[in-house]
């Protein structure tokens, strides 16, 4: 039986449209308006495509937004004073630096300036500590958008084993400590893989729930799996090029194959990419509403 297709495309235009009506909603109750600022240092290319999706983004949920471009030679203390600029700025509540930074800024230095309470990222230490011990004020937005989708497609967390392949800062670590928490959405038991794990596939075969994140075309295949697996492939690769010039992406997971047997899964592109920017908004909004004081 062929797998259910979880669209990342359709939950993530659901939740926009959700964040788009409690924006107008909040307005009228307060008079404010989410204000994100993305920082862009240098000219890279997937950077700029990065922030200039994201600013689209937030216009188009009814956010005052900017972005705000910065030379390529900025010096660190310049960065950071513009990063306690917005510290600062009460129309701002969501701060966000485009990664990677030029090797001359300390990338961990930056990230830690930002207040806490407008880090929409979630990767100031503080936040992370407080997602570790179940009091999240924001979740990183990929672990987010993989939530939601198992959520929201009806996949069962509460008692499953989840299996995750993967143990990055950004995806693999907080979506596994996410899963984990005693709480809705979550409650799983939850094992994680990397490149030392001795058996893998003992590992992937056992899981309910199969979270990919390895950043390697085909790292599963069909073999690795069990018969009902629901799969979220979070992996990106560029695998060549179509014949019109775009760049051709591929997952972590062999996708033809393991359709045969999932239950469920994501495809790239598809998948988790399109809830990533979506998490950041409803993470930008949850700051405006505490900003304000208002209730989530
Ligand atoms: P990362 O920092 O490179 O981490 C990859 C992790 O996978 C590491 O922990 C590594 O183990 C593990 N790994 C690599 N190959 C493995 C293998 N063959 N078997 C078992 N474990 C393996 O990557 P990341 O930032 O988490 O990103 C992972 C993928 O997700 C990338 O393709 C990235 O482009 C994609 N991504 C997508 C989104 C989105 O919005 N769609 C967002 C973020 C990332 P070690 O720790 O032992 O090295």
């Amino acid at each position: 039986m062929a797998a259910k297709i979880i669209s990342g495309t359709e939950i993530a235009a659901q939740i926009r449209e959700e964040i788009k009506q409690e924006t107008a909603a909040f307005k009228e109750k307060t008079g404010v308006v989410p204000g994100l600022v993305t920082i862009l240092v240098g000219q890279n290319p997937a950077s700029i495509s990065y922030v200039t999706a994201k600013g689209k983004t937030a216009k188009e949920l009814g956010f005052y937004s900017i972005q705000d471009d910065q030379p390529e030679n900025i010096t660190e203390d310049v960065l950071l004073a513009l990063i306690d600029k917005y510290n600062k700025d009460p129309k701002i509540h969501g701060i966000l630096v485009q990664l990677p930074l030029p090797k001359h800024v300390n990338e961990t230095k930056v990230l830690y300036a930002i207040d806490p309470n407008k880090d929409v990222d979630a990767f100031h230490p503080v936040n992370v500590g407080k997602l570790v011990i179940g009091e999240a004020a924001f979740y990183p937005c990929t672990p987010y958008g993989i939530q939601q989708l198992l959520i929201r497609s009806g996949a069962k967390t509460d008692g499953a084993e989840v299996v995750v392949v993967g143990r990055s800062n950004i995806v693999g670590k907080p979506i596994a400590n996410m899963l984990l928490q005693k709480a809705k959405g979550a409650n799983a038991t939850v094992t994680i893989c990397h490149t030392a794990t001795k058996d893998m596939t003992f590992h992937t075969k056992r899981a309910d729930i199969l979270i990919v994140a390895a950043g390697r075309p085909k790292a599963i295949t069909a073999d690795m799996v069990k018969e009902g697996v629901v799969v979220i492939d979070v992996g990106v690769n560029r695998i060549g090029m179509t014949p019109e010039g775009k760049a051709k992406l591929a997952g972590d997971v062999d996708f033809d194959g393991v359709k045969e047997k999932a239950a469920a899964i994501t495809p790239v592109p598809g998948g988790v990419g399109p809830m990533t920017i979506t998490m950041l908004m409803l993470n930008t909004l949850k700051a405006a509403k505490v900003a304000a004081g208002v209730n989530q």
